[in-house]
C-alpha cells in the first residue's frame, strides 16, 4: 500500500541572467510515493507554473531519473565540507545513485567548493573545469562557499548545469529535475542572512575517523573573514539529534569522532542548548572510544570545558585554537574577541589540567595593519606559549571584508618571510612535543591503509605514529609505545 507524504520547503530561485536575477519566491510541494522494492518514485506532475496560492508554484520531481545512475564527488576546503559532501552522497544514494568507481565516468558530478582565500576560489575553478573535461556528459552540480559567494562566476563556467548555495547544498535531489546537460546553468541560492537550515552530517575520513558537523555559520564577522557571508548565521543541530548520529557511527563501526563546525563553541544558538551539555551527552555514547574537538575560539573554550575534557571518559587531550595574531593591536584590527592575555591563560589552563595535551594553534600572517613591529610582537608572544604545532595561513584579500579599509598592506615577499619564520618555529615545537612523548605508552587508532604501505595512526594526544602494514591493526585502538622519530615521515615509530 502506498502512503502519500507531503513535504513543503521554501526557497528563492535565481536565474543566471542578471536581468532575471531576482527571487521568484517559490514553494515546492514534493509528493513522494514509496513504491515497489522500496524505491522512492516521485512521479510529479505536469502542473507547470500552477498558481496554487499567491507566489506559489507546484513543482514535481521525478526520482526515477536517478535509478542506476552514478555520481562522483569532489570536495575542497575544510572538514565541514567533507562531512557535507558525504551527506549529499548519502542523499543521492537513497535516491538510487551509486558512487562511481575510480576512473569510471559518472552521470552526476558534485563539486563542493571553498572560498576561504583567493587561492581557494582559483582551485575551485580549476577543479570544476577538470571535472567537466573528464566527464563531458555528466550533469555537473557546484555548491559550497564559492558557489554561495560568487554564483554568477561559477554559472559562467561552460559545462556547469546547476549552482546551489549554502541553504540548498544538502537538498541536491530536490533541485535536479532531469539529468540532461543544460545550455545555461541554473542558479539557486538564498541570501546568506536568510540561511537558517541545519542538516547534521557525518563523514568518515579514510573510513576510520568520523567528522560530525554539530554547528554551522558564524556571527562573529572578523574583519578578514568571508565565512559568515558564505555560510550564514550561527546555527546548530539539537543534542538529541547529534547523539543519534553518534550512535549511527557506532553502528557503522566507527571508533573516533571529530566534532566540526564553523564556530563550534557557539553551539546552542538555535536550540537554546550549550556546548558543554553536548560534550557531556556525547561522552555517554557507548561504543565511541574517543572524541576530538576540532577547533574552538579561545574565548569560547571555557575553563569548565577544559576541566570536563580532563575528567571525561572519551574526550581526547587535544585542543586546537585560532590565535590568528600574537599582537593585541592586530587582534583588535581583526575584530577578534579576545586578547593575548586570555589566550595565554587558556594554554596554561590546558597544560595544568592535561600536561600531555596537544595544542594546535592557527595563525594568519600578513594581514592588513600587521607592521614589522606588530609581527615581531606576535612572534615573541607565540614563542612564549606552550603550543605543539602551528597552522600558518597567509592573508589574502577578500572582497567585501572590513579589513580592506585598513591602509597598511603587507607585500608578498614579507608575507612569505613571516610565514617561513612561523613554520620553522612550528617544526621545532612539533619535534619537541613528539620527543617528550617518546617511551610513553599511548592509545593509537590505526587508520585504513592500502595493502603493503606503511600504516599510521594517532595517539589520543595527536602524536602520529607509523607501523609496518598489518591489516589486523586497522580501525583498532591499541596500547602502543611511542618509539623514535622517523625523519622521512616526520612522525614517530610505533613499538609493539
Ligand atoms: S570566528 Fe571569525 S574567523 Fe572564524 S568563521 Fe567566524 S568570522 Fe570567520
Amino acid at each position: 500500500m502506498c502512503t502519500l507524504r507531503l513535504i513543503l520547503c521554501k526557497s528563492n530561485i535565481y536565474k543566471p541572467n542578471p536581468k532575471e536575477n531576482r527571487p521568484i519566491n517559490a514553494r515546492f510541494f514534493v509528493f513522494l510515493w514509496p513504491c515497489l522494492n522500496n524505491y522512492l518514485i516521485c512521479r510529479v506532475i505536469v502542473f507547470s507554473q500552477l498558481q496554487f496560492r499567491q507566489n506559489t508554484i507546484l513543482i514535481m520531481i521525478d526520482q526515477s531519473i536517478f535509478q542506476n545512475k552514478t555520481a562522483s564527488y569532489y570536495t575542497l576546503g575544510c572538514k565541514l565540507n567533507f562531512a557535507e559532501t558525504s551527506a549529499i552522497g548519502r542523499q543521492l544514494l537513497q535516491a538510487g545513485v551509486t558512487r562511481a568507481r575510480k576512473g569510471q565516468k559518472a552521470d552526476i558530478c558534485v563539486i563542493n567548493t571553498c572560498s576561504v582565500t583567493e587561492l581557494a576560489d582559483k582551485k575551485g575553478r580549476q577543479a570544476i573545469r577538470k571535472v567537466i573535461q573528464e566527464n563531458s556528459d555528466a550533469f555537473v552540480v557546484v555548491t559550497g562557499c564559492y558557489a554561495q559567494l560568487k554564483p554568477e562566476d561559477v554559472a559562467a563556467i561552460e559545462g556547469v548545469d546547476l549552482v546551489l548555495g549554502a541553504e540548498q547544498k544538502l537538498d541536491v535531489v530536490k533541485y535536479i529535475d532531469d539529468l540532461h546537460k543544460k545550455d545555461k546553468s541554473e542558479v539557486v541560492t538564498s541570501k546568506t542572512h536568510r540561511i537558517r537550515s541545519f542538516v547534521p552530517s557525518v563523514s568518515a575520513d579514510d573510513r576510520t575517523r568520523y567528522f560530525l558537523k554539530v554547528q554551522d555559520g558564524c556571527d562573529y564577522f572578523c574583519s578578514f573573514c568571508t565565512i559568515p557571508f558564505a555560510r550564514g548565521r550561527s546555527r546548530n543541530g539539537s543534542i538529541e539529534d547529534l547523539v543519534k548520529q553518534a550512535h549511527q557511527v557506532v553502528e557503522e563501526g566507527g571508533k573516533e569522532i571529530v566534532l566540526t563546525g564553523v564556530n563550534i563553541g557557539d553551539f546552542g544558538h538555535t536550540t537554546k542548548e550549550n556546548f558543554i551539555d553536548l560534550l557531556k551527552a556525547l561522552d555517554e555514547v557507548e561504543g565511541i572510544e574517543r572524541y576530538r574537538i576540532s577547533s574552538i575560539e579561545p574565548n569560547l573554550l571555557t575553563d569548565e570545558i577544559i576541566d570536563f575534557v580532563a575528567s571525561s571518559k572519551r574526550f581526547a587531550p587535544h585542543f586546537h585554537m585560532p590565535l590568528q595574531a600574537g599582537s593585541d593591536a592586530v587582534l583588535k584590527l581583526m575584530k577578534r574577541k579576545y586578547d593575548t592575555a586570555l589566550f595565554r591563560h587558556k594554554v596554561e589552563k590546558i597544560k595544568k589540567a592535561l600536561p600531555h595535551a596537544f595544542i594546535g594553534v592557527d595563525v594568519i600572517v600578513g594581514v592588513r595593519g600587521e607592521t614589522d613591529t606588530y609581527f615581531e610582537e606576535s612572534l615573541e608572544f607565540i614563542r612564549s606559549i606552550d603550543f605543539s604545532q602551528l597552522h600558518v595561513f597567509t592573508y589574502s584579500e577578500r572582497p567585501g571584508t572590513q579589513a580592506l579599509q585598513i591602509d597598511y598592506a603587507v607585500d608578498p615577499k614579507t608575507k612569505h618571510a613571516r610565514s617561513k619564520a612561523l613554520l620553522d618555529l612550528s617544526d621545532e615545537r612539533l619535534r619537541q612535543f613528539y620527543a617528550s612523548q617518546q617511551g610513553e605508552t599511548r592509545k593509537v587508532l590505526f587508520e585504513h591503509t592500502k595493502r603493503g604501505q606503511r600504516m599510521h595512526g594517532f595517539t589520543e594526544n595527536y602524536v602520529k605514529l607509523y607501523a609496518d602494514y598489518d591489516p589486523l591493526l586497522i580501525n583498532r585502538i591499541l596500547d602502543v609505545k611511542v618509539g623514535a622519530y622517523d625523519e622521512d615521515e616526520m612522525a614517530m615509530n610505533a613499538e609493539f
